[in-house]
């Protein structure tokens, strides 16, 4: 599991829900809809307008980025996130998630369209106090750190462990453009099963870089669990 919907007290998640649209505007935001999306506004507001012009900014030096990363997300980021999530923070600091987050840094490179998954290289992925929070996402922390708490309560209410604050930097090849998103992760009970693994972080290099297809690798990790108890 990993997007949640940012509607107040909503917990449709981009698997629940059929799909999660973007606020035009910041493409940050994450609505299952129109409702929660109206209801979620007031709160928003402020931080929809600095990361929208923030967005501008990044459209106009590099105008593909955005898109690239969006398709990018779309085909490879939710399982991938939630697994480093786990991997990372959970493996290091199993009850200091919350004042832990991860930084994941990825450099687009030459890709075939079709195959948007190949479009990022890892770059780094490293792990820091939440006080370091406020440096990278530039001041705009309230909105994330309240997606946080209300992310966290809602997982808590529905049986999961709680929820982790993954941050990718997305750079473009031409290195003049990088986009920052947070993305709230929840935790689940079924996540924290999976094996952890030492080497966490070279697979993360090599999952991205090989674009290697986590669905079908989850599903065969699953089928290997049962075929072994
Ligand atoms: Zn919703
Ligand atoms: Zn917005």
């Amino acid at each position: 599991m990993s997007r949640l919907c940012a509607g107040p007290s909503c917990f449709n998640t981009d698997q629940s829900a059929n799909q999660l649209r973007l606020c035009g505007k910041c493409k940050a935001a994450h609505y299952c809809s129109k409702e929660c999306q109206r209801r979620h506004w007031p709160s928003h507001r402020l931080f929809c307008q600095k990361q929208g012009a923030q967005i501008s900014m990044v459209l106009a030096e590099c105008p593909s980025l955005h898109k690239t990363y969006s398709l990018w997300r779309k085909s490879m980021g939710a399982f991938l996130c939630t697994w480093i999530c786990v991997q990372g923070l959970v493996l290091k600091f199993p009850h200091g998630y919350r004042t832990k987050f991860m930084v994941l840094s990825i450099i687009e490179r030459k890709h075939d369209p079709s195959l948007p998954q190949t479009a990022f290289a890892f770059h780094d992925v490293s792990i820091h106090d939440m006080c370091r929070l406020q440096d990278l996402l530039r001041g705009d922390t309230d909105e994330v750190g309240s997606h946080m708490v209300e992310s966290e309560r809602l997982a808590k209410r529905h049986g999961h462990i709680g929820a982790a604050l993954l941050v990718i930097q997305a750079t473009s090849s031409l290195r003049t453009a990088t986009l920052v998103r947070a993305v709230p992760v929840v935790l689940t009970l079924e996540d924290m099963a999976y094996e952890k693994e030492e080497h966490w972080e070279d697979m993360t290099k090599v999952i991205i870089n090989e674009a290697i297809d986590w669905r079908r690798m989850r599903k065969w990790e699953a089928g290997l669990n049962v075929a072994v108890s």
